[in-house]
């Protein structure tokens, strides 16, 4: 009996009392070797004449054993000698063991990060096993050796035996641990584990991974059979290759149809929806891989709930290493599913390790990159498709733009739609600006929460009777994002409820400047009346249709104050609101009469209903629905 070298110990003995949940990654990574040691044959037969191999010496073999307990990953790889089995499998073959040996102590929770990190390949076999027994025989020896171990007293090595062993390659038979209460270790020993096992993390290893598999099929009717005849089945095994091959990223793209991708996109993401973009990236060089992107038809119930983890699978040569990589896409990005496949990367990338990994870093960037290209290729050649995107998605680009800051407005500000009024439809910013008969000063927007109510608003009303188109706005998230966006090719982006949008002539501006002046009193009795209800009460120099409406100044608009509306009273942020009124409006010409008159009661009354008017048609509430309906009572 040879003992284990010290850190090969110490990992052994995590990987026997392991917690670490992801314990069905034994079978991938001794699938992977498997792959290895295939591979490593065909290389020698590429430069060695003397190595002639048919089909059957490329293979994998998947295969278990219910009464015995035993589950076995064969090859027909190159095998080793018994010297290789001693070097290969009594230490820890990894670049990280110098690093191990410097850890002198580390708690079972640990484990899930040295797993990561040091990759344990072969080890991870004694996550499920009691027993492992490796039979190897290289190509073109007849001496077959034997290693078993039991993980815990060390490793047997037996050269030189009469086991049965026909071809070259290598099995590795697992005895699988006893059942707990815990554990169910017994449910790995089964056709349809192993199946699933193979298929979701090693579909695309590049060798046929046979297994038996069990099939039913119906039995010939008799022909003496009479009328209730019921058709009867037999079970029959059969040898299958259970995984596809050849990953579709890998082929080209000319080779595959809109339909695969759309099939491999429903089957392995799970949607019944096609996508409406799928995206394509093989790149050699430097920084090699492949990518498999897709933009999904219709956005998942849980996108912007907690629920949701963005990610893309990372493959390494095939091999699934992680199937939500989320460092792979930046949260505006979020809802991009698809995969990633380099050769550069190694198996043993974990959650921790991700972040330190700058290849990954660099492919990550890439594909954000291309991602973008590809929306702003869509959103010019194909408008239909993009407005759907954008129907789905464009939430996740306006919270991307907002919540970085201003870092992301050249970019993602390219993707912004709005609905424009002068042109009914919906339109880019660049759009907004080209439309212009002449260069317009700013980009106007009306924020609400609905289309029809804001398309009809006076004020929007006034500024597009003047020329000028508006956008509207109707997500929570809107304002707050062109505000970070603040301004587009040097235009700046202007709520038409701001105060301080010149809009008017000089001659509107006299009238209005000399309207304040004579209804001096007026005005400051109103706003008495209206207290901090507002901060003015002006003539509007603009005026709409409607005898008054409300406008702000500064950053806060009145629709910002009804999305924040729902944090506590303290924190509560005001708009600072003016109400404008309409000098040519018959009602204020009933105001100034009232004013005139000294009728108090009567301006009280009609400043009321002015405000509580204003307020509706800006689509807010009115904070006394109750006096404002005995108000209109009382005028009736
Ligand atoms: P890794 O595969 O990451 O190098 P492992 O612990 O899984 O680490 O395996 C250690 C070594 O044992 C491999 O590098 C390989 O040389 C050898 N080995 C493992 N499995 C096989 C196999 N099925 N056939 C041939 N060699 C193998």
């Amino acid at each position: 009996m040879r003992k284990f070298k010290t850190e090969s110990k110490k990992l052994l003995d995590l990987m026997i009392n392991s917690i670490y949940t992801n314990r069905e990654i034994f079978l991938r990574e001794l699938v992977s070797n498997a792959s290895d040691a295939v591979d490593k044959l065909y290389f020698r037969s590429l430069t060695d004449k003397s190595v002639q191999l048919g089909k059957e010496d490329l293979e994998i073999r998947v295969a278990y054993d219910k009464e015995a307990g035993t589950i076995t990953v064969s090859d027909s790889g190159i095998g080793m000698t018994a010297e290789e089995l001693e070097k290969n499998l009594g230490v820890i073959a990894h670049s990280g063991s110098q690093e191990f040996k410097a850890e002198n102590d580390f708690s079972e929770t640990d484990a899930a990060d040295i797993i990561g990190q040091f990759g344990v390949g072969f080890y991870s076999s004694f996550m499920v096993a009691k027993k492992v027994k490796v039979i190897t025989r290289p190509y073109g020896s007849d001496e077959v050796s034997i290693w078993e171990s039991n993980g815990i007293d060390g490793y047997t090595i037996t050269a030189g035996t009469d086991a049965d062993k026909p071809g070259h390659g290598t099995d590795v038979i697992l005895t699988v641990k006893d059942d707990t209460d815990d554990d169910k270790f017994s449910d790995f020993v089964s056709e349809w584990k192993l199946h699933n096992l193979i298929k979701q993390y090693s579909n695309y290893v590049r060798y046929p991974i046979h297994m038996t598999v069990t099939k039913t099929r119906e039995l010939p009717k008799p022909e003496d059979a009479d009328e209730d005849y019921r058709p009867q089945y037999e079970e029959y095994t059969e040898d299958e290759i259970v995984n596809s091959m050849i990953p579709i990223w890998k082929r080209r793209k000319s080779d595959v149809t809109d339909e695969e991708y759309a099939e491999f996109y429903k089957s392995d993401f799970h949607d019944f929806t096609d996508p409406v973009r799928t995206i394509t990236v093989h790149a050699e060089g430097a920084l090699s891989y492949d990518a498999l992107l897709f933009i999904p038809g219709r956005a998942p119930m849980d996108l912007y709930s907690r629920a949701f983890e963005k990610g893309l699978a990372l493959y390494s040569s095939g091999v699934l290493i992680m199937d939500k990589c989320a460092d792979m896409l930046p949260d505006y990005f979020g809802f991009v599913r698809g995969v990633v496949d380099s050769s550069d990367l190694s198996l043993n990338i974990s959650r921790e390790t991700l972040q330190r990994n700058s290849q990954l870093r660099a492919i990550a960037k890439k594909v954000e990159k291309k991602i973008l290209s590809e929306l702003k290729k869509m959103r010019d050649n194909d408008r239909e498709d993009y407005e759907l995107f954008w129907d789905n998605f464009g939430r996740s680009i306006k919270f991307g733009i907002y919540a970085a800051y201003g870092m992301k407005n050249e970019d993602l500000g390219q993707l912004l739609m709005y609905y424009s009024v002068r042109q009914q439809k919906y339109v880019t910013l660049d759009e907004y600006v080209e439309s212009m008969p002449e260069d317009p000063v700013d980009i106007y927007y009306a924020a609400g929460d609905d289309l029809e109510r804001l398309r009809n608003q006076p004020i929007v009303r006034t500024f597009t009777r003047k020329g000028f188109d508006v956008l509207l706005c109707t997500e929570d998230v809107d304002e707050f994002c062109l505000q970070t966006v603040h301004e587009w090719k040097d235009k700046k982006l202007k709520n038409v409820s701001t105060a301080d949008i010149d809009l008017a002539s000089d001659d509107e501006k006299k009238i209005a400047e000399e309207a304040n002046e004579a209804n001096k009193e007026l005005l400051d009795a109103m706003k008495e009346i209206l207290g901090d209800n507002v901060a003015a009460v002006q003539v509007s120099p603009n005026p709409t249709e409607s005898p008054a409406t409300l406008v702000t100044a500064g950053p806060m608009s009145l629709e910002m104050e009804r999305i924040l509306a729902n944090v506590p009273e303290e924190q509560r942020m005001r708009a600072f609101r003016i109400l404008q009124l309409n000098a040519q409006h018959p009602v204020f010409k009933k105001l100034v009469a009232a004013q005139a008159d000294g009728k108090k009661s009567k301006l009280h009354l009609y400043t009321d209903l002015l405000y509580n008017q204003a307020l509706l048609t800006c689509g807010l509430p009115i904070e006394d629905p109750i006096t404002f309906a005995e108000e209109i009572c009382k005028l009736m």
